[in-house]
């Protein structure tokens, strides 16, 4: 058992230390796979709060992680990784579980977060400035400084693993962290604690806090004594988090929801489509901001798509996580009711239910795997995000007409093309309004490929060496030398 849990309770994460917290009464953690409880997490309030904003204050004056040898804060990171994959086991049970996402993708999201700590680990000591030549009168240089106190705010759909992509970068960097753990699933990702102190990262240096959203997070980002927002989640609060920073004038990262589309052309080969489309939204229930949201299909191929489409999530398995089926329940019922209510507005608009649509008769938070066809592209089940393993598909006749339905949200996370003509794949991508575009495989790229939106999707980019520069700001050292 790993020091993040007493007496039932997971705890927080004060700079190296584990507090109960002063945040009233525990979160109660549900299994959304059974309907039932599986945990308490102790809350965070205000005193909570304070230190760790001190204590984080504290090293970032120590110079705990900045000044720290930059290959041996890398190998710190590496230390992290090991840890990490040393409570992978018992963090993803727990995971699973309180998430209701599969077993396998709960480990892989321990997986992954290593993978962050070796990827930016690796890159600890190669921050690299610049020389600007400005002649032989001038020495003239940049560097690159840690923000300071870097203040994090996860979701809950992928906890560990996005917690662990700001926190890495934001440590390589040199910064001091504070992260707010989301309300649904915060046991596992207390637990990167246990990894972070057995790798013996400075007390102080990061703090994994506990509580509600728009109460501790809230109070978080609108503390003066932070540096930086790095914020993952819903648009509304990603709006809130920027009216708070507005302020201080806090500079802000913001990485927001989505309603990509794939685009799918007449010489689209469809086995390829229909593996991409099965983990691009039925993964982890469609709880993904760059889920297969809408599948956009030329005509030709259309009916044929529809039809596999529906066959596909009518033999998906369906199960608890810890038995890993193909489909899963969504994280809670007040996500259920959302994702049952806004797909319900499908059929008032036009659309054909092509499989699912409603809740499945079972305990436990379950939609069924859903398939809607002939969906208007301005309708709101077009155009809002669900959040649930539910896709919307549309006819296309033309290019220029698929170009302007796939651009046509307020987002622009990520889209895909599907075709084997590369002169068009290239030609579509360019013209598509996302941060990353995959071509003939949804979720293609990785831990080293930059990530993040255009829109209402957001700003400032996750992942890949361009993350790096979200945790730091540029210095210009410029120098006389005439005496
Ligand atoms: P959410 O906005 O409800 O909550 C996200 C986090 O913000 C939680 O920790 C919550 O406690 C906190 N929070 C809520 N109100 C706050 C406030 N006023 N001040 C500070 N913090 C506050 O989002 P969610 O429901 O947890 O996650 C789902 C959303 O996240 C979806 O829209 C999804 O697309 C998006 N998302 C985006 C990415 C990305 O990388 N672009 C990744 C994952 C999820």
């Amino acid at each position: 058992m790993t020091q993040h849990m007493r007496d039932g309770l997971a705890r927080n994460y004060l700079a190296g230390d584990w507090v109960e917290g002063d945040g009233g009464a525990a979160i109660a953690v549900e299994d959304p796979g059974l309907a039932e409880p599986v945990g308490d997490c102790a809350q965070a309030g205000e005193a909570t709060l304070a230190r760790a904003l001190e204590t984080a204050r504290a090293s970032v004056e120590r110079g705990d992680l900045a000044d720290m040898q930059p290959s041996a804060r890398g190998r710190l990171m590496l230390r992290v990784a090991q840890e990490i994959r040393a409570i992978a086991d018992e963090g993803a049970v727990m995971l699973c579980r309180e998430s209701g996402k599969t077993l396998e993708a709960a480990q892989d999201e321990f997986e992954e977060a290593a993978q962050y700590f070796e990827y930016y680990g690796g890159v600890a000591d190669k921050i690299e400035g610049k020389s600007i030549p400005l002649g032989p009168d001038y020495a003239d240089y940049t560097v690159y400084e840690p923000f300071g106190v870097s203040a994090q705010i996860v979701p809950w759909n992928f906890p560990v693993s996005i917690a662990a992509r700001s926190l890495a970068p934001s440590m390589a960097a040199g910064n001091a962290t504070i992260i707010k753990s989301p309300e649904l699933d915060p046991i596992g990702l207390a637990m990167l604690g246990t990894a972070l102190e057995r790798a013996e990262v400075p007390g102080g240096a990061v703090s994994i806090l506990n509580g509600i959203g728009p109460d501790l997070g809230a109070r978080l980002v609108a503390s003066s004594e932070i540096d930086q927002i790095v914020f993952t989640g819903s648009v509304t609060t990603g709006q809130a988090i920027l009216r708070a920073a507005a302020d201080p004038v806090t500079p802000s990262l913001m990485e927001l929801g989505g309603k990509s589309a794939a685009v799918v052309f007449e010489d689209a080969n469809l086995d390829t489509l229909m593996g991409s489309l099965k983990t691009g939204i039925f993964y982890n229930a469609g709880q993904v901001c760059s889920a297969m949201a809408r599948v956009l299909v030329h005509r030709s191929l259309y009916d044929a798509a529809v039809e596999r489409a529906a066959a596909l999530a009518n033999g998906l398995s369906v199960g608890h996580g810890l038995e890993n089926p193909d489909h899963t329940p969504v994280a809670s019922a007040q996500q259920l009711t959302r994702v049952e209510e806004l797909t319900s507005t499908a059929r008032q608009s036009g659309a054909r239910i092509a499989a699912g649509g409603a809740r499945l008769d079972r305990p436990g938070y379950f939609m069924a795997p859903t398939i809607l066809a002939d969906v208007d592209p301005a309708s709101r089940v077009a155009q809002e995000e669900i959040f649930g393993p539910v896709t919307c598909m549309t006819p296309f006749d033309t290019e220029a007409e698929a170009i302007a339905m796939a651009n046509g949200t307020e987002f622009g996370l990520v889209a895909g093309v599907f075709t084997r003509d590369l002169a068009r794949a290239h030609r579509v991508a360019a013209k598509l309004r996302a941060g990353q575009v995959f071509v003939n495989e949804w979720f293609a790229g990785g831990i080293a490929t930059p990530f993040g939106g255009v829109g209402k999707s957001g700003f400032g980019r996750e992942k890949g060496l361009e993350a790096l520069y979200n945790y730091v700001r540029t210095k210009n050292i410029a120098i006389s030398l005439k005496g």
